[in-house]
């Protein structure tokens, strides 16, 4: 029918491969009407030279391989139909950024969408390192691709560490979420092994999955500060790390 023929049209002209039939599938659901017009809107601007493969399919989003104007980049795109938009109200509503937005689902996604945006410039500015966004466009986030020949590098919980390189990396994630406190006056939110990529190269940490990042002005943010070191440090506990989470609650706060 019509419907199929404009989808068969579109992927055509953002030239996904036809037998990556894993990616098809995932872009039958979650390229909606809008989505898809939005990545028209990137493609002509030229932003999005060509989509790739599926990286990831996650609660809220799917995130694909693409080619950018120079590099590769990371589209994160938030699925309009998410159910979980309800919690996403408590995140924005607490953030002075966001007063003035609707209170309808796709505009929260929207908002949300640019939320994560905002938090890793921030975080960018504040020396960590993330993926540096590049432009939304509604529900589509584009950054910077962290990975190499097209794979993008594994997560901590991916990862097999000798005890060194564990502890190392430990002090730079710490390092990180006290310039993310003290610097960018952020909390991350949802910090965990699953949100933290390594760069193989130097086992540098890289934080991703900002979108609930809060300011320091949300009522909730050190509830979200405590919920984020008790993860980190439930993980880390593997390589004998001799903190606790009020040792380290001090270390952010630079107390
Ligand atoms: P989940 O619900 O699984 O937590 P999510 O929807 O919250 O996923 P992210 O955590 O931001 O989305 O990204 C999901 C996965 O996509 C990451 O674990 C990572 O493998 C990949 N990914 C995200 N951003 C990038 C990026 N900029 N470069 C390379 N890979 C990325
Ligand atoms: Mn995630």
């Amino acid at each position: 029918d019509t419907k199929v023929k404009r989808l068969d049209t579109a992927v055509d002209k953002l030239r996904i491969k036809r037998k990556d039939s894993n990616t098809l599938k995932v872009t039958e659901n979650v390229f909606d009407d809008a989505t898809l017009k939005s990545l028209y809107t990137l493609s002509n601007k030229g932003i999005l030279q060509a989509l790739g493969g599926s990286i990831s399919t996650g609660k809220e989003a799917n995130v694909f391989l693409g080619e950018g104007e120079e590099h590769d980049i990371a589209i994160k795109i938030y699925r309009i139909s998410s159910s979980t938009f309800r919690s996403m109200e408590d995140y924005i509503l607490g953030d002075p950024r966001f007063t003035n937005i609707r209170h309808n689902k796709r505009d929260i996604i929207f908002a949300w969408t640019k939320k994560e945006f905002r938090n890793l410039i921030r975080a960018n500015e504040a020396g960590i390192r993330v993926p540096v966004p590049i432009i939304t466009e509604r529900n589509i986030l584009i950054m910077e691709f962290m990975g190499e020949n097209e794979k993008p590098f594994p997560a901590l919980k991916d990862m097999r560490l000798e005890l060194e390189d564990g502890k190392q990396i430990f002090e730079t994630v710490i390092d990180d979420m006290h310039k993310l406190y003290t610097k960018a006056s952020l909390v991350h939110g949802d910090l965990s092994e699953y949100n933290i990529l390594i760069d193989t190269n130097d086992l540098t940490p890289i934080m991703i999955d900002m979108g609930q990042s809060v300011t320091l002005e949300h009522p909730r943010a050190d509830i979200f500060l405590k919920r984020d070191i008790e993860n980190i440090l439930r993980y880390f506990k593997r390589f004998k790390i001799d903190e606790t989470p009020e040792s380290v609650y001090k270390r952010i706060k630079n107390t």
